[in-house]
């Protein structure tokens, strides 16, 4: 698979106006914006550093997977993820290998970027975005 960078890394915060006094606040990353994407019940906020980006995602209702996250196991990494060049390949491929993905295909993210996620059962515990820009 040919992958580039990591793209971003997700947290999950209760409230990314708060979790943004220390990400500006205090270590003077500039927000890039701040978007809801529906399908996943979410509201983001984009820190980038360099060509990678701290993903704030807050939830946007208790149906959300980051409420159900938050609830587990708190605030913290929710999931990193890893840009690609071409997303339908990178899953053919897996799909190859017989990893488990939670994406067969791929579907929108924030930043119109297309995404799938691998099951952290496939990648040692971790939650792994692959994502296409
Ligand atoms: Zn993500």
């Amino acid at each position: 698979m040919k992958t580039t960078v990591i793209d971003h890394i997700g947290i999950a915060v209760s409230d990314i106006n708060e979790a943004l006094k220390f990400w500006e606040g205090s270590l003077g990353i500039k927000c890039a914006g701040v978007e809801t994407v529906e399908d996943q019940k979410v509201k983001t906020a984009f820190l980038p550093i360099k060509e990678s980006e701290v993903e704030l995602l807050e939830a946007t209702s208790p149906e959300s997977p980051i409420a159900k996250f938050i609830e587990k196991k708190g605030e913290g990494i929710h999931h990193i993820a890893i840009r690609v060049d071409n997303l339908e390949a990178a899953l053919a491929e897996l799909k190859g290998k017989n990893i488990r993905l939670i994406d067969e295909t791929p579907r929108k993210g924030a930043g119109g970027a297309m995404i799938a996620f691998i099951h952290p059962k496939a990648t040692g515990g971790i939650l792994l975005e692959l994502s296409q820009r």
